[in-house]
């Protein structure tokens, strides 16, 4: 592992393993996100402007994604590891450990792995790692490092970058926006992206489910320790009742973290059920410059950002309120 971070050095060598290859396999995390679809397809563009054979690997079960994100358009999509997989040089995006990715395959013993990311707890898995924790998005450290590649800024490939950048920032309103972002927006605004048309694919168009799902998460809002944790959560019932998707719950906790007097704000939901005991998830969130949520949810196996973390446990509701609680109380 060359574990450099985000620095001059570990952009030069990524610029160089980029230009280096010829056959890429590109991925990111599972249940991709905004940033992770739109790194993905616009990556996918910029190595074939380069010239390269590159291919977008998304696992079958990503299928179908989540209905805000199905307009991005990803170029050489596969859901199978192509035959050659073992000589393709494998780039992972928004993607802060190899965990985060389902596909076995792509752990192979000796694979040639680049890793361009921007969360500050990535485990710099890759054999090439470039980390930048200063970036809004990884989607924006893309469109630095093409600042030194042969690639054009086409349209396509602005508004992939800009599906990233507008949600990974809460459209440029989350403290990771800084003056980069806003560089980066008005570039990509000068290459041709309709910003309130892409507001309206994302953020607009909801389906009614979601908001009876909002409306559920809303009414299970419980206050702890003097309100600054602010908790609710979504059960398989109340996915049942709404015939929301999964993905629906995306955006719940922020209205938890608005509440006045909330340091952090956490959404419990049940995972569809699988096989085993019901696995459920958690998203964190923080206010408060004294917390640290990332490391609430690295201690239970999960990660994330200082202000907006996440993980997966089997334990139930009570039994989370109680770690949660426990938790803030060692950083506050
Ligand atoms: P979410 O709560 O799913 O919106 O995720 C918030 C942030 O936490 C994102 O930046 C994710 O990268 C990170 N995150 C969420 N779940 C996990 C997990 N299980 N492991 C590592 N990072 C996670
Ligand atoms: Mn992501
Ligand atoms: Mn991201």
């Amino acid at each position: 592992m060359s574990g450099s971070n985000g620095s001059s050095s570990s952009r030069a060598q990524m610029l160089a393993e980029l230009r280096s290859a010829e056959r890429f396999l590109l991925a990111t995390h599972e249940n991709p996100d905004g940033d992770a679809l739109g790194s993905l397809a616009g990556m996918q563009l910029v190595l074939a402007a380069l010239g390269k054979d590159a291919v977008a690997y998304m696992a079958p079960g990503e299928f179908p994604l989540p209905y805000e994100y199905r307009f991005i358009q990803v170029e050489n999509l596969v859901t199978a590891p192509p035959d050659d997989l073992e000589e393709r040089t494998i780039v992972f995006l928004d993607c802060g450990n190899i965990d985060r990715n389902p596909a076995d395959l792509l752990k192979r013993e000796g694979a040639h792995i680049l890793n361009i990311d921007h969360h500050h707890d990535n485990t710099l898995f890759g054999t090439v790692n470039h980390v930048v924790p200063e970036a809004s998005c990884t989607a924006e450290v893309i469109w630095d490092l093409m600042k030194d590649l042969d690639a054009e800024l086409t349209r396509p490939i602005a508004e992939a970058l800009y599906v990233g950048l507008v949600t990974d920032t809460g459209k440029f309103m989350y403290e990771n926006t800084g003056p980069q972002a806003h560089q980066m927006a008005a570039e990509l605004i000068g290459a041709g992206v309709d910003v309130h048309a892409i507001y309206r694919r994302i953020f607009e168009g909801v389906p009614q489910g979601k908001l009876e799902l909002l409306a559920r998460g809303l009414t299970n809002v419980e206050r702890f320790d003097d309100g600054l944790l602010t908790l609710t959560h979504l059960s398989s019932e109340d996915y049942a009742a709404t015939g929301a998707d999964p993905s629906y719950s995306e955006g719940v906790v922020d209205h938890l973290r608005a509440l006045e007097g909330t340091a952090v704000a956490g959404l419990v939901r049940d995972l569809p059920a699988g096989d085993g005991e019901q696995r459920r998830k958690v998203s964190l969130r923080a206010t408060d410059d004294r917390v640290d949520v990332s490391a609430i949810a690295r201690a239970q196996g999960g990660g994330g950002h200082r202000r907006a973390a996440g993980f997966s446990t089997t334990m139930d509701y009570p039994q989370l309120v109680e770690v949660l609680r426990a938790s803030l109380a060692e950083q506050l």
